[in-house]
């Protein structure tokens, strides 16, 4: 996490399950993760593959944090997802609950559609031209 703090290292609330403690970036030089503009695309990169993304970005959008990467998001596409989204009371009950209806609904089956599919029908193969090489002429 990026930003106008680090939340794992100054973090005074107290959940049952503190998701800083297990940050991607908590060991991360906090001179390579507060980086501005363009750089944050960079930084970024580094949640890909965190697994507190999650929880990491509902507290930015929460929190209303305004400066800094967090769970993946600039600080750019949280504003405009803020500003697209006012209905939002709490993002951490959103994508939890989005988290959960992704886990509970059945993984697709990639081989569905080509089993309830019917087979194409064949193109009708084009006439072949009569023995001894020479084709009427028609028209
Ligand atoms: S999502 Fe990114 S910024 Fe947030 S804790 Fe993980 S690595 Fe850090």
């Amino acid at each position: 996490m990026t930003g106008e703090s680090v939340p794992f290292v100054t973090a005074s609330s107290a959940t049952s399950f503190d998701w800083r403690h297990s940050a991607r970036c908590r060991d991360d030089d906090p001179e390579t993760l507060f980086v501005q503009g363009a750089q944050q695309r960079d930084a970024r990169e580094v949640c890909k593959a965190c697994p507190v993304r999650t929880e990491c970005l509902a507290h930015a959008l929460d929190n209303r944090i305004r400066f800094g990467v967090w769970g993946g998001m600039t600080e750019r596409e949280r504003r405009a997802l803020l500003k697209r989204r006012p209905d939002v009371i709490s993002w951490a009950a959103l994508l939890e609950s989005a988290r959960r209806a992704a886990l509970a609904s059945p993984p697709a089956d990639p081989d569905a559609p080509a089993r309830t599919r019917r087979a194409p029908a064949r193109p009708a193969a084009p006439a072949r031209p009569a023995a001894g090489g020479t084709q009427r002429h028609v028209g």
